[in-house]
């Protein structure tokens, strides 16, 4: 699927998020604010994940293609994890009498979890994938973290971009 389409569906999905948590809470603008960034920067530590490898030297055509994906052999993405939900759940329950904040957590929390189900079908990734822990547990590796298909891809990428 190609990125633009991609990154799409997570705006979108984002706003409608946003849409549904202000009808309930009536607070448009925080519900917006928060799910936009739950559902849609959330993809941000794609850019990390660029200079976590190549440090402050940018290049689009570089991180359009994930180079730093195929260099590093590494999948780290450390904003796409379950385990986040539980803990910011926690979070915007004890914040619960500063009630603005505590709906600010709580729709980042409810766009970032159907991000992450976005991704899940999106990329055909296993459920597992996205849990922080198990990716630490695999080191990070892509060859331990992508089905053999995948990672094949991967491999396949490296030699047509020769590198
Ligand atoms: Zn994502």
């Amino acid at each position: 699927m190609p990125l633009s389409i991609h990154l799409s569906i997570h705006f979108l999905v984002a706003v409608l998020v946003g849409y549904s948590a202000s009808l309930y809470f009536k607070k448009r603008s925080i519900t917006f604010i928060a799910a936009i960034i739950g559902g849609f920067f959330i993809d941000l530590d794609h850019v990390l994940e660029y200079f976590l490898y190549y440090g402050p030297h940018f290049n689009l055509n570089y991180f359009l293609t994930g180079r730093e994906f195929l260099l590093s052999d590494k999948i780290h993405l450390f904003f796409h994890a379950w385990e986040y939900i539980p803990i910011l759940l926690l979070v915007s329950y004890f914040l619960r009498k500063r009630r603005n904040l505590a709906i600010f957590v709580f729709t980042l929390c409810l766009a970032g979890s159907f991000h992450l189900v976005s991704d899940v079908f999106i990329n055909k990734y296993p459920f597992k994938f996205y849990s922080i822990s198990y990716r630490a547990s695999q080191n990070f590796l892509s060859s331990n973290l992508l089905s053999p298909e995948q990672y094949q891809k991967n491999l396949e990428s490296k030699e047509y971009l020769g590198i």
